[in-house]
């Protein structure tokens, strides 16, 4: 099933996000989780790609699993930053011998160490390239509401965004963020500029607070009081600080829905109970 097709189809989605392991070692444990995590029956499962392309094979694997094994389709990411034009042209073949049909084409983060390949710049090239190769994928992009990090104006990442649409992007996905009017104005901001396609909002459960700090690392998204009030709170009770991480992301998740923002994808980070957490409060919206 291609994505563009199911955003067609359905007025609301939800689906979920899983990462491949980073050695062979971890695969079963990855594997178990993404199965808890299909059961639920997302719309689609995303399966992100090692930025080194190291583990590039296990995300073909574990996709395919969960399209053939649960029905569930799947948005299998490839990166571009670390990868030759002869390795992005090996994955997507082997991403069309595995019937998967949706791509989530990325630079990736430049390597601290320094990079090993330098036949793609940013992830429009990426697209042609895909394009090229096979026109029938359903390609997705990533877009940021707050900006990407290297980014100095957000004026100049939408000029850019709107090249990798035209590029071929048939929906693009968002950086997390914790608070949905940051979404409204990027909204705003990209479809004044002819950004027309479909805009998926990426939202992060937080449940502990060293992801606080990571995903500002990460990401340079904004934690709101709000959010930081939360995590003080809870900080030295797990189980609470989960469950109220659960139930912001809800409530993140119903003000878009509420808003005419309908399909969502979650950062399950390879953890069912999330997942479930989620799924369990918005069952009957989603459905
Ligand atoms: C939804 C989502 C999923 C992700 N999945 C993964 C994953 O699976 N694996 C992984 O390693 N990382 C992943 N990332 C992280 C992503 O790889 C990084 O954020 C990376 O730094 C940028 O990737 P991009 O595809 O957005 O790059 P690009 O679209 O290439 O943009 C990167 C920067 O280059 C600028 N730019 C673009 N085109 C030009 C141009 N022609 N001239 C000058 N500047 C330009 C942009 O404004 C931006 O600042 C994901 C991010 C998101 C939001």
């Amino acid at each position: 099933m291609k994505i563009k097709d199911l955003f067609k189809n359905k007025e609301v989605t939800l689906s979920f996000e899983v990462f491949p392991p980073k050695t062979d070692d971890g695969y079963e444990a990855v594997e178990k989780a993404a199965a808890r995590i299909a059961e639920l029956k997302p719309d689609f499962m995303s399966v992100t790609y090692g930025a080194g392309g190291g583990t590039s094979k296990n995300t073909g694997n574990i996709a395919a699993d969960l399209q053939d094994k649960y029905g569930v389709p799947v948005l299998a990411h490839l990166t571009c930053v670390s990868s030759t034009r002869d390795l992005v042209r090996e994955v997507v073949k082997s991403y069309r011998e595995k019937g998967i049909e949706n791509i989530m084409a990325l630079r990736g983060d430049i390597p601290k160490e320094g990079r090993i390949a330098f036949d793609y710049n940013h992830a429009t090239e990426l697209i042609y390239d895909i394009k090229s190769l096979d026109e029938s994928f359903c390609i997705g992009g990533a877009c940021y509401p707050e900006g990407h990090v290297e980014c100095e104006r957000q004026s100049e990442d939408i000029i850019h965004l709107k090249e990798k649409v035209d590029a071929g992007c048939d929906f693009l996905t968002t950086q997390m963020f914790f608070d949905n009017s940051t979404l409204y104005q990027f909204l705003y901001r990209i479809r004044e500029k002819g950004i027309e396609v479909p805009v998926v909002p990426g939202i992060m459960p937080i449940t502990n607070k060293r992801q606080v700090a990571r995903s500002v690392a990460l990401s340079g998204s904004t934690i709101p009081q709000k959010m930081k009030i939360m995590v003080d709170r809870f900080a030295d009770d797990p189980e609470k600080l989960k469950e109220a991480g659960i139930i912001y992301a809800s409530d993140q998740i119903i003000d878009l829905i509420s808003n005419g923002v309908s399909h969502i994808h979650v950062y399950s980070m390879n953890k069912p109970d999330i997942a479930e957490g989620i799924m369990r409060n918005l069952s009957t919206i989603i459905r």
